[in-house]
């Protein structure tokens, strides 16, 4: 059921998810279908975290329509969705067939499978078809226990040493979609990357509006109560054990909690840090936060059109590769994600391009109104006239434009440091152990690398769904034996 934002909760719930993110939607739905009473309670106007788009008024004919996050995802997003939502959600997810590299190093076309790669890394880099396959055998046989010592840059190295073009055609969409730099564990590409090269790069046909308003319909069929505009201030947690949560003064029961907030929001400002371990906190602290994103939006004019040039362009004017670069102000480097009206068959819609740029939130946090302001305009005319350079009479076209930064992000999802893609490596073990530190309070969100973007959060949601299901299984048996109620 839809809640409204005046109306008042007073039913205990199984479980409050707090955040509606794709995993806290995944975690939500598979709790509610597994028979459990779940609230979901979400900051913002609409469902979907990341997993948004915006609408902006046109001088002519239908608006313009934005997606936020809608570039690509691995294949397996589809069984994902078949599993833990419906048919019709996977149904609706298409490959995406012309990915386009342009940079000073190189120009090339892929569908972004891994036989492509592998001729495009024999063919067109020069190397042994021996040694481009054994690196594929080594990524595919990554798995979580590996060895964590190991960082990109070594596995570049052992394979294609000295050889920058070779890494920047491996890392870059992986730096784009995850914010990987060559100093994070080699695993974590490892595993994004083979998820990736298993049948390339995904989206869902319809748009993200569509996806979460199907999602949404699932989640209510299923029982799950959803309140909009729901900021949640606090966990309640008595003994070791969560009680529910408050929403400004008033308080919301429940046996467990799921947030989907960030790991850092989820510890330092919903709990009290007593409840915590000290080893827990220490360990919390260490836990690195991964960097933001700018975007540029541009949304052409009613009647102007695009030359089928893909749906994805790594572009980038440095002579030379490098995951500091990505992230300079100077936008050196960007990704477009051009929509074409195909991108939502059942609506009349206007062609738009997206701009995607890596960002640190620092450049951003504490500039005056006016550098703030002169900094967007420096992103929207680089855009624009990089995009230019593609497609000659670009600019002529192009009838809104619109900039989002690193503080947008910390605005509409309350990530700390304005975080698009959750944290580094460290803390996925972090987020794990939340349910060991208090009872009934589990985390689920984009950590860790391989738990980020749309296939690692949703399957992640999957995963906490499942524990805090044997959590409440175990809370149940042990009332019904009358027993001292334990969860370890
Ligand atoms: C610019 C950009 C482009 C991207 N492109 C891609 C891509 O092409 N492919 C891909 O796979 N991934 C992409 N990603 C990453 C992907 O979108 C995210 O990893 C994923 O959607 C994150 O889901 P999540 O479950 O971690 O939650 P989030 O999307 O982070 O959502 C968390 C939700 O919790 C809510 N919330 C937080 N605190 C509270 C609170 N106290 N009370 C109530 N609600 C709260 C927030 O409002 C938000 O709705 C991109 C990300 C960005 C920023």
């Amino acid at each position: 059921m839809l809640l409204k934002k005046k109306d008042k909760i007073s039913k205990t719930y199984d479980v409050i998810v707090i955040g509606s993110g794709l995993a806290g939607l995944t975690a939500a739905n598979k709790l509610a279908k597994d028979g459990r009473s779940v609230l979901l309670l979400e900051a913002h106007n609409k469902l979907g975290g990341f997993a948004t788009w915006f609408r902006r008024n046109a001088n002519e004919g239908e608006k313009h329509i934005f997606d936020i996050s809608l570039h690509g995802f691995p294949a397996g997003m589809i069984k994902t969705c078949r599993r833990y939502w419906n048919k019709d959600i996977a149904d609706q997810i298409e490959r995406v067939d012309k990915i386009r590299f342009m940079n000073p190093q190189f120009s090339i076309d892929t569908d972004f499978t891994k036989e492509d790669y592998i001729n495009i890394l024999v063919e067109k880099f020069n190397l042994s078809r021996d040694e481009v396959v054994n690196f594929f055998s080594e990524l595919r046989d990554m798995n979580f226990y590996d060895d964590k010592n190991m960082t990109n840059a070594d596995l570049f190295n052992k394979y294609f040493p000295n050889r920058n073009d070779v890494v920047r055609f491996l890392l870059e969409p992986i730096a784009y979609a995850n914010g990987s730099t060559l100093e994070d564990e080699a695993i974590t590409f490892g595993i994004v990357f083979s998820n990736f090269m298993n049948k390339g790069a995904y989206i869902f046909r319809g748009g993200t509006d569509k996806l979460i308003g199907m999602m949404k319909d699932e989640l209510v069929s299923n029982g799950v109560d959803i309140k909009l505009h729901t900021y949640v201030d606090e966990v309640v947690v008595e003994e070791g054990r969560v009680k529910g949560v408050k929403v400004g003064e008033d308080f919301i029961s429940s046996s467990s909690v799921i947030s989907n907030s960030s790991l850092y929001n989820t510890i330092f400002k919903m709990v009290d840090k007593d409840h915590f371990s000290p080893d827990f906190i220490e360990k919390a602290k260490k836990v690195r936060v991964n960097t933001s994103s700018c975007q540029v939006f541009m949304g052409l004019k009613d009647g102007e059109e695009l030359p089928d040039i893909g749906e994805l362009i790594f572009y980038s004017d440095s002579e030379k590769f490098d995951t500091d670069l990505l992230l300079s102000p100077k936008a050196h480097s960007q990704t477009f994600s051009i929509y074409y009206p195909s991108m939502r068959p059942h609506l009349p819609q206007k062609y738009a391009v997206v701009s995607s740029m890596n960002a640190r939130y620092e450049d951003w946090k504490d500039l005056s109104k006016e550098e703030y302001e002169k900094r967007k305009q420096y992103l929207i005319d680089n855009a624009i006239n990089t995009f230019e350079k593609i497609v000659p009479g670009f600019k002529d076209k192009v009838e809104h434009v619109n900039c989002s930064t690193p503080l947008t992000i910390e605005k509409y999802t309350h990530h700390h440091f304005g975080s698009s893609f959750g944290t580094k490596f460290e803390g996925l073990e972090v987020s794990k152990e939340l349910s060991d530190q208090i009872k009934g309070f589990f985390h689920s969100g984009s950590v860790g690398i391989i738990m980020s973007g749309w296939l690692g959060a949703a399957n992640y949601g999957v995963i906490q769904a499942h524990d805090l299901n044997t959590y409440l299984d175990n809370v149940s048996e042990s009332v019904n034996k009358n027993e001292e109620v334990s969860y370890v």
